[in-house]
């Protein structure tokens, strides 16, 4: 971008920031019943958009209706109703104890909301990741701006456009573009950002909120590792494996990245691998209309290129033109192999046996901490044992992904994959500063404390404290 027009664009972006911190400062985002009617009119503009948001996701990622349905369209609707529904309980202060040497007092940690928040999406639920914060944002009492993935060029501009219907547009605004665009917008001054993609642009985002000391989270992903025990119902475990891996084409955070087997099990379970890869999208895979293409071509190079990585047991077909990579399962990947050095984010699954559950344990701890993990096994004791002694965003027992719909758990990731959680009333304290309120009488007033000391009163202080 040439200097005039950065000039031009950080001019507009001021202006812009300018009128959301007055809106803001005048209170307008924080009465429940302004921010209860902003929810409904999103939720309602996304149901009211579904044949279009189903179309943009399809022209964006040939995304199956039933994809964009359930995780796009059903997820915000939801999100939003339940946020609508929640907001005045989860905006209650909340009541902790206070010690005897405090009394008399009342503690409490009281929400409030942290200002006018950057919302960055990634490309591969394009609506989900920026709405899904935002009703959060919304139900805390933020201002907010969007900046959704250009990768997803149809999906951005719907969301620009419900933003712009829908929303209170004193309080919210989008902003569309690529790096310069986000770049830009990084130098402005933001009370929270709520950053959803790869860790190497989750630093460029960390370092410019450090300018302004604004808090981040960091929604970002990794290579998530399933592990399969000899005494897993290995039926369902292909059948949830699969499903997990090749959703959205493969271009999932919290996809299974890739799979170590105990090694009694290991060929049974490639030979219902294939049982289920071909009742699930057929013989001619690219004929499937279950299955989302690449997103674009430079992903696709770099897809491709991993597919090389081992003995290809199911799919490996690809065309360019089209985008479409088959469902790839690949058996005795080694750890040097190109799959396993970085994350796949695309339809090929590197497999490979291990000798014990500890070597896999072994193998998981060498590695960055993935966003998810997940173990299939008939045994209590080896999910326990996984849980105890890896670390993870989250760890599934026995299938995968799904437990993305459970509000009650807050998604986010640890380390590399990540920090910070959301979903449900974890967005909700995401985008707010619980304030510490301690509220005491006048009464109770104990003279001890005051100047001039005595040695007493100091020996009887100290007993008190303690
Ligand atoms: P992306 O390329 O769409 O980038 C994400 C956002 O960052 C976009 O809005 C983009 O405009 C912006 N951006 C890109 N380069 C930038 C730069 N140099 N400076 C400032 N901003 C920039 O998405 P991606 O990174 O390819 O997304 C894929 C990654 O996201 C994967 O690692 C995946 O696991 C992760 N992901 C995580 C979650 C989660 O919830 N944890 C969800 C989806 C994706």
């Amino acid at each position: 971008m040439d200097g005039s027009s950065g000039t031009a664009l950080r001019a507009q972006q001021t202006e812009m920031m300018t009128r959301l911190r007055k809106t803001f400062l005048s209170g307008k985002t924080k009465p429940l019943a302004w921010r209860k009617e902003q929810l409904r009119s999103l939720g309602s503009a996304v149901a009211a958009n579904e044949a279009k948001i189903v179309e943009a996701l399809r022209s964006d990622l040939g995304k199956p209706i039933e994809e964009a349905l359930l995780a796009e369209v059903d997820y915000l609707t939801k999100e939003c109703a339940l946020a609508e529904k929640k907001c005045a309980a989860w905006s209650k202060p909340r009541k902790v104890g206070t010690p005897l040497p405090n009394m008399p007092a009342r503690s409490m940690r009281v929400p409030e909301p942290l200002g006018v928040a950057l919302i960055i999406g990634a490309w591969n639920y394009p609506l989900q990741e920026v709405f899904g914060p935002l009703a959060g944002a919304i139900a805390a009492g933020n201002c907010a701006v969007l900046k959704p993935s250009e990768l997803a060029p149809a999906a951005s501009d719907l969301l620009a456009e419900i933003t712009k219907s829908a929303l209170d547009n004193e309080a919210f605004d989008s902003v569309l573009g690529g790096v310069a665009e986000t770049s830009a917008l990084l130098e402005q001054k933001f009370d929270k950002i709520f950053y959803t993609g790869g860790a190497a642009v989750g630093r460029i985002v960390m370092s410019a909120a450090a300018q302004h000391l604004t808090p981040v989270t960091l929604e970002l992903g990794g290579k998530s590792p399933a592990i399969v025990a000899a005494d897993a119902n290995l039926d369902v475990t292909a059948r949830r494996l699969i499903w997990g891996a090749f959703m959205n084409g493969g271009q999932l955070c919290v996809r299974p990245d890739y799979c170590m087997v105990e090694e009694s099990v290991y060929e049974p379970f490639l030979a219902k691998l294939q049982e289920v890869a071909s009742s699930f999208y057929g013989e001619d895979m690219q004929q499937s209309p279950h299955f989302a293409r690449i997103v674009n071509d430079r992903h696709f190079e770099r897809v491709a290129r991993l597919v090389d990585s081992g003995e290809v047991v199911v799919g490996g077909q690809m065309d360019r033109a089209d985008k479409f990579i088959a469902p790839t399962i690949l058996r005795d990947v080694i750890p040097d192999a190109p799959a396993m050095q970085e994350e796949i984010f695309g339809p090929v699954l590197p497999t490979f046996p291990v000798k014990s559950l500890d070597d896999a344990v072994h193998f998981i701890n060498e590695r960055d901490k993935p966003l998810a993990m997940y173990v299939f096994t008939n045994s209590e004791s080896t999910g326990d044992k996984f849980i105890a002694e890896t670390s993870a965003g989250t760890l599934m027992v026995n299938d995968c992904v799904v437990f993305q719909t459970n509000h009650h758990l807050p998604f986010g990731g640890v380390g590399e994959s990540g920090m910070g959680g959301f979903h449900g009333r974890y967005t909700f304290d995401a985008f707010s500063h619980l304030k510490s309120v301690m509220k005491r009488p006048f009464w109770g007033d104990v003279s001890l404390r005051y100047p001039p000391y005595t040695e007493k009163g100091r020996e009887l202080l100290r007993k008190i404290m303690m």
